[in-house]
């Protein structure tokens, strides 16, 4: 990096852990906002973008920046509202950080876990109404020896897999599209490769950790539903539109699911009230989309990502790309741009 401080739009407040790093190194501007047209606006002559979970990073985002951008940094491990390949061909790196709120997430699931099966959210509800007596109205069941079904087996399904079999001597299956050499928990016995179709049919805990892409977009639809067992309770803690929540509320009203757990909704934030499943009584804990919302996430997350936006603006290789970085430094070239800010800025080779 050269003497002149590089420009950093950030579109979301985060952890001082990385601010700080960004405020440091680089010329670091908040933006007053994350819709497309304040966003566009900011943008004009940045070198790096760093995002959370807010604002669609589209191709015409990237050509709002022009060619002074070469990182768009994701503060977090979903990154389905950026355009990896607009950011490629445009020779924007993206970086991510994964495995940086592994623990919160898998550690979320288990809570709601524990929430659904021992009846936590009507129990507290009849406390706080008066209702002591209530204490005998539900049936509530333990998690020991239980089946545990994973689908995406990447960081977080294996993690909430160690804790369930470790913790609760829980049977855990997963499914996974890549066929991946046998993690520490398979080799110590603890978890077993199957089929969707056996998953779905077989768990009494069924737990989605997949990326949202077009393999898993209603991947838990109606079709699915009608394998689960009705004693079966459902969680998903990875992405919304995974999940058809209007066919989840069908298969609760109709008792051929148990119960649901979810951090997040097909629409965020979801409408309330006209949301199909918040408000209902009984069997359904959700949360709004706070599961990597502890201290020890927020901070891995502002600091790997701001530590990886600055290698790249060195024109160094990114610790956590999402997109290939020599397909990256490829795309640049041809576009005329090299990698480092002083050659963007025309001061020096
Ligand atoms: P990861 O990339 O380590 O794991 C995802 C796994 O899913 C991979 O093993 C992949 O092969 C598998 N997969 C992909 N498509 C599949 C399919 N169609 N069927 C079966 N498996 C499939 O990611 P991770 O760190 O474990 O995170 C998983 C997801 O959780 C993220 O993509 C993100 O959307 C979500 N997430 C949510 C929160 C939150 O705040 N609620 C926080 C972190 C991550």
């Amino acid at each position: 990096m050269n003497d002149r401080k590089p420009k950093i739009l950030s579109i979301t407040k985060m952890h001082e852990a990385g601010l700080g790093l960004l405020r440091e190194a680089g010329d670091l501007r908040m933006s007053p906002g994350w819709d497309d047209a304040t966003i566009k606006r900011e943008i004009a002559g940045m070198e790096a973008l760093v995002i959370r979970t807010q604002g669609e990073i589209t191709a015409e985002v990237m050509d709002a920046a022009g060619p002074s951008l070469k990182v768009i940094g994701r503060h977090g491990v979903g990154f389905d509202h950026v355009d990896i390949p607009a950011a490629t061909e445009r020779g924007i790196q993206v970086v991510y950080t994964p495995g940086a709120n592994m623990e919160s997430v898998a550690e979320h699931a288990i809570a709601m876990m524990i929430a659904l099966s021992k009846h936590f959210m009507p129990s507290i509800r009849a406390l706080e109404a008066g209702d002591y007596f209530a204490r005998t109205r539900w049936m509530g069941r333990d998690i020991r020896g239980k089946s545990l079904g994973i689908i995406g087996f990447g960081r977080i399904g294996k993690r909430l897999g160690e804790i369930a079999y470790q913790a609760f001597g829980m049977k855990v299956y997963y499914t996974d599209i890549v066929d991946m050499p046998a993690s520490a928990i398979e080799r110590a016995g603890g978890a077993q490769a199957v089929d969707l179709d056996t998953l779905l049919r077989t768990c009494e805990y069924i737990s989605l950790h997949v990326p949202l892409d077009s393999s898993t977009r209603k991947l838990i639809d109606r079709e699915a539903l009608a394998k689960v067992r009705p004693d079966c309770i459902l969680l998903n803690t990875c992405r919304g539109p995974v999940v058809d929540e209007a066919a989840v509320a069908e298969a609760l009203d109709e008792k051929r699911l148990f119960g649901y757990g979810a951090d997040v909704f097909e629409v965020e934030p979801p409408p309330v009230p006209g949301h199909p499943l918040i408000g209902r009584p009984d069997n359904i804990i959700l949360t709004p989309h706070n599961a990597a919302q502890t201290e020890e996430s927020l901070i891995n997350m502002a600091q790997w990502m701001a530590e990886d936006v600055l290698r790249v603006l060195k024109g160094e290789r990114p610790k956590y790309p999402v997109n290939d970085p020599d397909e990256v430094a490829a795309a640049r070239q041809k576009l005329g741009v090299t990698a480092s800010i002083a050659t963007a800025d025309g001061e020096d080779g």
